[in-house]
């Protein structure tokens, strides 16, 4: 990643937003319309979300619109399922459609009369070749294709076939449109790119009215230009389709004159964004499913706790650039911990936990003490917090034998524990196998608050929670999926964590967090931002670690797998 596409942008500073600016400003174009086109056949994942934000984001700023159109011309991979999910998720992610939501299966018939037109132009034709004939004759980058023994057919006979073909007279695979462009064409994709296939497959929105679906190189321009869409923006790999996508546009009689334009798509370490691999992983039982908190997908970062507009956040951070580039996962945890850290109430919990008896303090008697639930807001409020003479505290905050730089709990030694006193701890009690299992200690009355009044400091402040009242809960920490910054898409399962999932199923939690059925990510003091997942049973919260305090995916990437 080069430094231009780190640096923090204000909106309205990239080449796409250039153009825009400048079409407007000639008077080329009134008004911008863009469209989001996703093909459903699996979950949006966070790459998505940069076209997305760029789409819906340019047309915002512009004052001009964003249309969410299905690209759904292959019925054999495509589902309503998908459909309903990708609605969800871009509105979730804080973006609205209007009235405009379209299909390409919306434009079928119209798509089928340009077919004729092409056909009765002597532009395309019905290739009787297999797939693999097809292939074997398209030629490669340094050889010219081959043409079709059936490429001279007549307007006629090509007719009678396109009609047969739709009629379903034919099998799969039997028969193919073509465009009659170049077979020695410097492009491969003007080597006479298929336009329509025989596919015998019900489709989710026109039923069996169809048995033969168009390309997407046919339908996607055409789909642009019936919407009059200003400015088609899609990733680099569609830069080669640039020549087809004019082309069609110059021969048929389209409304419009829509332009494409292309942009680097995100790559992120540490995480595929394939929707083949991501597939192959929900199928594969690698993940829980879709929405499995560990997935790049927009249904699993929600489920994880990732608030959206720390996806907006970290799209506008990263900009839009024309050279592909390999993000920091660094960058986007960083870019949800800054939202986090300004939105999420805080809370304690201890993961594993230290049973901490206080000798001194009377038995059968507890009280509050308040904390602060935003250190930075004093309008997020404050929450009573129950204390008595057995509290828990996180095992790792106490050593036996501390060394040097261990500040915390140690046998003679003094902390504060948040919001409520300073203790000193006594001894430790171990069991028959040496494990330390109860720490005695004492607490200092005059120090509740957390504040000594003859001014003595300590080290360290600890969380905890009380025995009486603490809630079991269960946590699931969530790590990078693959353990390789830059996962092979064909061989991912070599790079698969084993420790993507670790479950503590003995945390407990103070009541305000049992209470509570909010969905969004709440801080963990001294621990990280945990949001509930709907795994919670009443009395029993399950919480997902949304993400750390600090960088945690560096040390796993550093760990030997
Ligand atoms: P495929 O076409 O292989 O099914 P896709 O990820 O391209 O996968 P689409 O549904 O076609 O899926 O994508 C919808 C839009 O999102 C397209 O305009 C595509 O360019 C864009 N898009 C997809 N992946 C990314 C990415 N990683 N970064 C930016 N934009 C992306
Ligand atoms: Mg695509």
């Amino acid at each position: 990643m080069t430094a231009v596409d780190r640096a923090v942008r204000e909106p309205g500073q990239d080449f796409i937003r250039d153009i825009i600016r400048a079409d407007l400003e000639s008077g080329r174009h009134k008004t911008v319309v863009t469209r989001f086109p996703p093909e459903p056949n699996g979950y949006l994942h966070i790459g998505h979300a940069k076209s997305i934000c760029l789409n819906f984001g340019v047309a915002e700023e512009f004052g001009g619109r964003c249309h969410l159109r299905f690209d759904d011309t292959n019925p054999a991979k495509e589902e309503q399922e998908y459909i309903e999910a990708i609605k969800r998720d871009v509105r979730w992610l804080g973006f609205d459609w209007g009235e405009h939501l379209y299909h390409a299966s919306d434009y079928f018939e119209q798509l089928y009369a340009w077919a004729e037109h092409l056909i009765r132009a002597g532009k395309a034709y019905v290739d009787d070749q297999s797939q693999e004939e097809i292939r074997a004759t398209r030629g490669t980058l340094t050889e010219p294709g081959k043409n079709s023994p059936f490429r001279d057919r007549s307007v006629e006979e090509n007719l009678d076939l396109f009609r047969r073909m739709r009629a379903g007279e034919f099998p799969n695979g039997a028969r193919v449109l073509r465009a009659k462009i170049d077979m020695a064409s410097g492009n491969i994709n003007l080597r006479d790119p298929v336009l329509y296939r025989i596919l015998h497959v019900p489709h989710p929105r026109t039923g069996n009215a169809w048995c033969i679906y168009p390309s997407y190189d046919f339908a996607h321009g055409q789909s642009d230009a019936i919407e009059h869409i200003t400015h088609s923006l899609c990733t680099l790999e569609f830069e080669d389709h640039r020549p087809l996508y004019d082309w069609f546009l110059e021969n048929l009689p389209v409304p419009s004159r829509p332009r494409q334009y292309e942009f680097a798509r995100l790559n992120l370490t540490y995480t595929v964004l394939s929707k083949r691999v991501l597939t192959e992983l929900v199928r594969g039982g690698h993940v829980t499913g879709w929405d499995d908190p560990r997935m790049p997908t927009l249904a699993g970062l929600r489920r994880r706790g990732v608030p959206p507009e720390a996806i907006r956040e970290f799209v506008r951070r990263i900009g839009v650039a024309k050279a592909n580039s390999v993000v920091d996962l660094a960058m986007f945890e960083h870019a949800i911990r800054d939202v986090l850290n300004r939105t999420a109430p805080r809370r304690m919990a201890v993961l594993r936990p230290l049973k901490v008896v206080i000798e001194n303090y009377p038995e059968g008697q507890s009280e509050e003490v308040e904390a602060a639930n935003h250190p930075d807001d004093p309008a997020a409020g404050v929450r009573r917090v129950r204390f008595g003479r057995e509290l828990y505290i996180e095992r790792d905050d106490f050593m036996e034998n501390p060394p040097k730089k261990f500040f915390r709990l140690a046998p003679g030694r003094e902390v504060r524990l948040r919001y409520a006193y300073f203790i000193t701890c006594r001894e430790a009690v171990k069991n028959a196998a040496g494990e330390v299992v109860e720490l005695r200690c004492t607490y200092d009355p005059a120090t509740r608050g957390g504040n000594a009044p003859d001014g003595r400091k300590v080290q360290a402040t600890l969380h905890w929670v009380s025995a009486a009242d603490a809630v079991p809960a269960e946590v699931r920490l969530i790590n990078p999926l693959f353990t390789c910054p830059e996962p092979s898409a064909s061989d991912f399962a070599a790079s698969l964590n084993p420790h993507s999932l670790e479950v503590l199923k003995d945390c407990l939690v103070e009541p305000a967090l049992a209470a509570d059925n909010d969905p969004r990510a709440v801080q963990f003091e001294r621990l990280g931002y945990f949001c509930r997942d709907p795994d919670s049973q009443p009395g029993r919260p399950v919480f997902n670690r949304t993400v750390g305090l600090r960088d945690t995916w560096a040390k796993i990437a550093a760990a030997p797998a």
